[in-house]
């Protein structure tokens, strides 16, 4: 096994690796892909996501991203479910220890994402899909006409809650400053919105549920004073961290940790590609991460023709 050296290595199983692995293999390059969960990556967070085109109905993400890794498959991609403990890219064979042994590329397409920052707070874990939600473009259609809240105040909390404005009854924006860190666009129309009310200097404090989420309390960071919000959704919009503290010191991250790559999908170094929610990029969605994945095939076999 660590003698074969494939033409790529596809490191992560949602839809950017999925779409990667389908572009590399049906373009005759020997392809692997590595993933240490379940086929989906964050999409399997997802009850139903009708924002991925083709499926009118709607789709869960586990079914998704197993219909994603099957695409693969089928043109001879090889899955291998491990945890990848360290990754060395600045050679020309790129060489990867995973606990089930080592896996050597020509090319490595880094697809682990980011995970969504949580609050920590009792109740968080097992709320989730019962109410407490990460992604308002996601999950908001299952709170049409509902009362719900959003933490946090850059321009994912800025844009759930102006999302969610459009489809909720009455949003609150519970934030833990008295200004908003989101860009100027979004102040204005926040404040036109009649149904969204602002909760500065607050944090929430504790989950309110039955079963699932009923309310929250927040307390204001100033004053101590605790008010109960009655509510049927809570989007927990506090920033993400991505999944780069394997490649941190061979990568260009940028300040906030994500590899620095443009819409090529490359690097700073050569035979390395980035795609999907790791990269540095505007909107982070399953179609840009699949769109992602297939430049970053194209410009791999590229890359590979000029070896
Ligand atoms: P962000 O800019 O890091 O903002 C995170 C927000 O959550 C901040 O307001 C922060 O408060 C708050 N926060 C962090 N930890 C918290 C905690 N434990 N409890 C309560 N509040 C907490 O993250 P983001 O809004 O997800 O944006 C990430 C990046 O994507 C940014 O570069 C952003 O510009 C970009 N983005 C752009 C757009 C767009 O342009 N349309 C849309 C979405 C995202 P403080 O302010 O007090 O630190």
């Amino acid at each position: 096994m660590a003698d074969k050296i494939y033409d790529v290595a596809v490191v992560g199983g949602g839809p950017g690796g999925f779409t990667a692995a389908l572009y590399a293999t049906r373009a005759g390059l020997d392809t692997v892909l590595i993933e240490k969960l379940s086929a989906g990556g964050q999409m399997t967070e997802t009850a139903m996501i009708d924002n991925y085109p083709g499926f009118p109905e709607g789709v869960d993400g586990f079914t998704l991203g197993a219909a994603m890794q099957e695409g693969a498959k089928r043109f001879g991609c090889e899955m291998r479910q491990s945890e990848v403990l360290s990754l060395s890219l600045t050679a020309p064979s790129k060489v990867i220890k995973t606990d089930a042994g080592d896996i050597t590329a020509r090319t490595v397409i880094l697809a682990t994402g980011a995970v969504h920052r949580h609050l920590g707070i009792e109740g968080e874990g097992a709320l989730v899909g019962r109410g407490v939600g990460y992604c308002a473009t996601c999950d908001g259609m299952f709170f049409r006409g509902k009362t719900v809240a959003v933490v946090g105040g850059g321009n994912s909390a800025a844009a759930d809650a102006l999302y969610l404005s459009r489809i909720c009854k009455k949003v609150y924006l519970v934030h833990r400053r008295d200004t908003l860190r989101a860009t100027k666009i979004y102040h204005e129309p926040l404040l036109k919105a009649e149904n969204v009310e602002f909760k500065w200097n607050s944090r929430v404090v504790e989950l309110l549920a039955e079963q699932k989420l009923t309310g929250a309390v927040i307390e204001n960071v100033q004053s101590g004073v605790r008010e109960s919000l009655a509510l049927d959704g809570l989007f927990i919009s506090i920033g993400r961290t991505p999944e780069t503290a394997l490649v941190k010191d061979q990568l260009t991250l940028d300040e906030a940790g994500y590899v620095v790559a443009d819409e090529t999908t490359k690097t700073n170094l050569e035979g390395v590609f980035a795609v999907g929610d790791v990269r540095t990029k505007p909107f982070r969605q399953i179609v840009t991460a699949t769109a992602d994945g297939a430049v970053a095939a194209h410009f791999a076999e590229e890359y590979l023709a000029q070896q």
